[in-house]
């Protein structure tokens, strides 16, 4: 689909994978094709089965030029042979889990994961009979322990949504191997500049796109990008026959966005490195986790794995009540950071998240895997996504509260 550009960077590759000038009007922009259907000359074949590999378009719920445009960029970028967009980066999780797990198989989920999969995994996977395990992922003991005879999959996330902790995928991906099961990991956190998740053995790439490859908040989306007998089974499944299909719109938008996607994640990098060193200094902040402050607990990993350190702080002030009244003042006085979930934005985003609260919402926590997320985030961790605002004018809004 691609070829011309495999040799190329990726900042070429994210604006021209996928797009080439429209061979009717010579517009140099993609069109946006809001068409359900599409006008054919096959005869037969209404089938996902009888889906064929480069076949025609034929209906919007198989495929469109759009969202097939967003498939390129993104498998460019993350170096697949293939990629499907859903609806959300939740659809795209969901795609994964119901694509390759049945019933009576188990699944190894990260104890910490994004609020939606943690719950997905522990509530839904568990009531259609899938057998569920939730592991440390930074504790390598414990993943290869957790493997059983029916493990099909391991799904991990890299930085880990809320507390920025990270998983040696060389690691794990070995032990998922050794146990012929497949290893997805949500790299939204990282974005397709974050890591080379493929060369580091992640079969399955998530992202929800909504957050840095969209980039500007105004679409949602998700993707798992992967090898093509992969990537053609979720789409049989996920796409043809659940139907949780991306909008052509939204491909569109999101297309737009990824096309300056590596200069975007270098600005979140220098913006957040500026922002995170500002944070350390702080008598107030009890904690800073950033993946490129040494400070960071597995910060010797985040050298040898992450190429872009990303756009994400976590920081620590104190107890509950302590963390809910600052996030009241910063709701009452921030005047360029918006108090808002969602991250990877221009804009820069900050919320609260108790520990408290989310172990009885999502995590569940108890013992030795509760003191490592405690380790992380103590009582309660501000999520701080840094936009692409000049750094200075973000620690000049910080500075009001902090
Ligand atoms: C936001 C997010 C999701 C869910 O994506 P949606 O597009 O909101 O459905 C999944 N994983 C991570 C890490 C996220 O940040």
């Amino acid at each position: 689909m691609h070829d011309g550009l495999k040799n190329k960077g990726l900042a070429t590759q994210a604006i021209h994978a996928g797009e080439t000038p429209d061979p009717t009007s010579g517009a140099s922009a993609p069109a946006l094709h809001m068409s359900s259907t599409f006008v054919t000359d096959q005869v037969a074949g209404f089938s996902a089965h009888d889906l064929e590999e480069e076949a025609p378009y034929l209906y919007g719920r198989w495929a469109n030029p759009n969202v097939r445009t967003l498939e390129a960029k993104i498998s460019m970028l993350e170096g697949t042979e293939d990629c499907i967009c859903l609806a959300s980066g939740m659809a795209a999780a969901t795609a994964i889990f119901l694509t390759f797990l049945s019933a009576g198989d188990h699944v190894i989920v990260s104890d910490v994961s994004y609020a939606g999969v943690a719950e997905l995994a522990r509530d839904t996977l568990q009531r259609l009979g899938i057998e569920v395990s939730t592991v440390n992922m930074s504790d390598l003991s414990a993943v290869s322990a957790a493997i059983r005879p029916n493990t099909r999959l391991i799904h991990t996330e890299t930085p880990v949504n809320p507390i920025g902790r990270l998983t040696d995928l060389v690691a794990v991906s070995e032990i998922a191997q050794g146990a012929g099961a497949l290893l997805s990991c949500d790299a939204t956190f990282a974005s397709p500049l974050g890591q080379p998740s493929r060369e580091l053995g992640v079969d399955l790439i998530m992202h929800s796109v909504t957050k840095y490859i969209g980039g500007h908040g105004d679409a949602i989306g998700g993707a798992v990008a992967g090898r093509k007998e992969l990537i053609g089974k979720i789409r049989n499944e996920s796409a043809i026959h659940h139907g949780s299909i991306m909008s052509p719109f939204n491909a569109w938008m999101i297309a737009r966005g990824m096309a300056t996607l590596p200069l975007r994640m270098k600005a979140h990098q220098t913006g957040a490195t500026a922002v995170a060193e500002w944070l350390e200094t702080r008598g107030v902040v009890a904690k800073v986790i950033y993946p490129g402050l040494k400070s960071h607990p597995q910060y010797e990993l985040a050298q040898r794995q992450m190429r872009n350190t990303s756009g994400m702080i976590t920081f620590q002030m104190g107890d509950n009540a302590t963390g809910e009244a600052l996030a009241q003042q910063m709701i009452d006085k921030l005047q360029i950071v918006h108090y808002a979930v969602s991250l990877g934005h221009h804009r820069s985003l900050i919320f609260w998240m108790g520990t408290e609260a989310l172990m009885e919402t999502s995590f569940r926590l108890e013992g030795a895997q509760l003191a490592s997320y405690r380790s992380y985030a103590g009582d309660g961790v501000f999520r701080l996504s840094i936009g692409l605002e000049d750094p200075e004018d973000l620690i000049a809004d910080l500075a009001q509260v902090l």
